[in-house]
């Protein structure tokens, strides 16, 4: 028994307030946050008692002089941090969806906390001796499969971490590693400057012909915001492609905002090409010094593809019909060009404007057509929820009486068919200041056994608000994104593990936007889509011939965004697949990356890659380094679930719960790429993504030299 754990916070090193909303356990339903009484000056008292917390749980581990077992040593050790877990899920929440400069504060400053107190743990020896002895003998411990798959997930973190290495190479990795947060973060800034920097000063205003009053009127105050009264500035985004260029008329301004774009951070004041080269050399020697050839195939260990040649291979077999595709939309364009007698041949800062126009006359309709059909409200308990409650025979009640962080926020506790407790969904749809950009899910509370825990789960939208009064209407874009976040949700709710770092979404990157991905099919399912498109007035179904225009859009420009796609995803792969030796320069960083491209087929591509090396956040700033690929990896198993559905009859009871079963449920109890193998009844296949993006007809490969990007 792990008497030590459970224990109060009183008689450790920082002794925690018995004020403090953080010291106990909260007393509220499914222990949702006490979000009314938090405070911001409860954050950094709280973080440095749960990692003085864990540091003493771990020190009493380590000295327990009884031999290592599975209770004294993994479950003791999965059992720690509670109380560090409990602040930084409210804290890491707050940060991304509520923050104040207060919480930036205390986010910056606790970084490099947080990371020397991981690295304390994982490299901690006798920590370290104790779980190695148990993984030796694991095959005779006994162990049911969730516990046994516990004991090797666990020690294959401390191994990714550095646990075997000696001292002297320890003292290197904690070097490296605070080496690559330097650069990462020299990166990531010289980024922002650079975009900054390179927004695009325009004299007149007649050559923002193509743009809306409201966005010139945008252009003008970033002019005044920089001292150039009386002139425009178009501001720049992260990607290649920016969205000015889709209405701009003016061809001679989009090319200067074109290359205005793919220049940043390539010389100058915030040059990242010396940056660039510096990560990789840094990664490159991390990966050797942990045994692997390079950082792609240490990173890709903790994922389900594996290793470099599994992604090469799946990116490849993408690149012949998306380049295909690519280049049948650029022959559309430039017909249209040649008919408006242009003149001239298409070049990367035309697609967009030209594409649009296709798009128009192709599909005909306005987004003011559509939006009235999906209200927030039906588009959610109409659609997302109802979807829910047929597959999985879960009911949602709205709960007016907990406390919340934000007004806006709702939330909804969420039973089984026969009213048994499943979790609480939060939804926090609108956008706010103080949030930050896109969508996403996370938990303020994980499932588990252990701890008896249910879910306590968040999904996050930028949607804008309207007016008092007014209805919130949604694109269809937005209603998908509805659709996918609350997969993740689902992912989360529905999980039924034993231990909390097998739960729910606790899995691979390059598997969690599986289940999100899949659950996007029910928002075009005609079923679903009649459930919940109906005029917010007069409540009548959104009529046939519009809804049949809005999914037909739905395939159009795959060319364009697959290949933009693809061809980053294959460059992060090469940035990451150099050993140290071999890392290019500064001076050869650019040309690196156009060899890169040459080499994987892109070389005669219309289409530039969404990001290239200079900007490229994903793979140079942490998360997604050899990891951008991740998306396009899970969309193929989200795409074979689509269609098994499809052929099991669609929407019902029996094949959610098959699903829920199989993989929703599981977390990473078992290895989740053998989790869909049993699911699907084989390996994944790779035909349902190329009809679902429509890039089935190009067979077509041809590359050869030329020019690069
Ligand atoms: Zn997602």
């Amino acid at each position: 028994m792990i008497l030590i754990l459970g224990c109060t916070v009183s008689g450790l090193g920082q002794t925690l307030p018995p004020d403090n909303p953080f010291a106990t356990e909260s007393t509220l339903p499914y222990h949702m946050p006490p979000f009314d009484r938090i405070k911001d000056a409860h954050f950094r008292p709280a973080l440095e008692a749960g990692m003085a917390e864990q540091r003493k749980e771990v020190e009493a581990i380590d000295h327990n002089p009884a031999p290592p077992t599975f209770e004294n040593t993994v479950l003791a050790f999965e059992k720690s941090g509670q109380l560090l877990d409990r602040v930084s899920s409210t804290f890491s929440n707050l940060n991304g969806s509520n923050s104040d400069p207060e919480i930036l504060k205390i986010a910056s400053e606790m970084a490099p906390k947080r990371s020397a107190h991981r690295d304390a743990i994982y490299l901690d020896p006798v920590l370290f001796a104790r779980f190695d002895s148990l993984y030796q003998k694991r095959a005779s411990l006994n162990l049911d499969p969730e516990s046994l798959q516990l004991l090797e997930y666990t020690y294959k973190e401390f191994l990714r971490a550095g646990a075997k290495l000696s001292e002297a190479e320890k003292t290197r990795l904690r070097q490296l590693n605070e080496q690559i947060a330097s650069a990462q973060t020299q990166f990531q800034q010289n980024v922002l400057k650079a975009t900054k920097d390179a927004a695009v000063v325009v004299e007149n205003e007649s050559d923002l012909d193509g743009l809306s009053s409201e966005q010139i009127g945008a252009a003008a105050e970033a002019a005044k915001a920089r001292g150039l009264q009386g002139k425009w500035v178009i501001t720049l985004q992260n990607t290649t492609t920016q969205p000015a260029l889709q209405q701009l008329r003016n061809r001679a301004l989009r090319e200067r905002i074109y290359k205005a774009s793919i220049n940043r951070g390539v010389g100058g004041q915030y040059d990242n090409t010396a940056v660039v080269a510096q990560i990789v050399k840094l990664r490159a020697e991390k990966a050797a010094l942990l045994g692997y050839p390079d950082f792609a195939a240490y990173n890709l260990t903790a994922e389900t593809a594996g290793n470099p040649r599994a992604v090469n291979e799946m990116l490849a077999r993408i690149v012949p019909a998306a380049l295909a595709n690519a280049r049948k939309e650029a022959a559309d364009i430039q017909k249209l060009i040649d008919q408006q007698s242009g003149k001239f041949k298409l070049e990367p800062w035309d697609w967009s404007f030209y594409a649009e126009q296709v798009r128009k006359t192709r599909f005909g309709f306005d987004q003011s057509e559509v939006r009235p059909y999906f209200e927030m409200n039906h588009v959610l308990q109409d659609g997302v929820f109802y979807a829910a409650q047929v597959l999985y025979g879960l009911n949602f009640k709205e709960r007016h009486d907990l406390p919340v962080y934000q007004a806006d926020v709702r939330v909804f506790e969420v039973t089984n068919a026969d009213g048994s407790p499943v979790g609480l969904f939060l939804g926090d749809y609108y956008s706010r200041d103080n949030k930050r950009g896109g969508a996403w899910m996370s938990e303020y509370v994980g499932q588990s056994r252990l701890f008896n825990t249910r879910p306590v789960v968040v999904n996050n939208l930028n949607i804008p608000k309207p007016p008092q009064g007014q209805p919130t209407l949604l694109t269809f874009d937005e209603v998908r994104t509805m659709f996918h976040e609350f997969g993740h949700a689902m992912h989360g709710l529905l999980s039924d593990a034993n231990y909390p770092s097998l739960s729910g979404t606790n899995v691979p990157r390059d598997f969690v936007e599986f289940p999100s991905q899949y659950n996007e099919m029910w928002a075009r399912e005609p079923i679903v889509l009649a459930h919940y498109a109906r005029h917010y007035q007069t409540g009548a179904p959104m009529p046939q011939a519009l809804l049949d225009k809005v999914l037909a859009a739905e395939k159009f420009g795959q060319g364009f965004s697959t290949t933009e796609y693809v061809s980053a995803a294959m460059l992060d792969q090469a940035w990451h697949e150099i050993p140290a030796a071999q890392a290019p320069t500064a001076d050869k960083v650019m040309a690196f990356e156009t060899a890169a491209l040459d080499k994987d087929g892109f070389a005669r591509s219309p289409v530039p890659p969404r990001y290239h090396s200079a900007y490229f956040s994903h793979a140079f700033t942490g998360g997604y380094a050899a990891g951008y690929y991740a998306y396009i990896w899970s969309e193929v198993l989200a795409r074979d679930v689509e269609q098994w559905f499809h052929s099991h009859g669609g929407l019902q009871r029996a094949n959610g719960e098959y699903l829920k079963a199989k993989i929703l449920s599981r977390g990473r109890t078992s290895d989740p790429a053998l989790l869909f193998q049993q699911f699907y009844g084989g390996p994944p296949n790779i035909g349902p993504l190329l009809q679902h993006r429509g890039l089935t007809s190009g067979t077509s490969g041809a590359s050869g030299g030329g020019a690069g990007l």
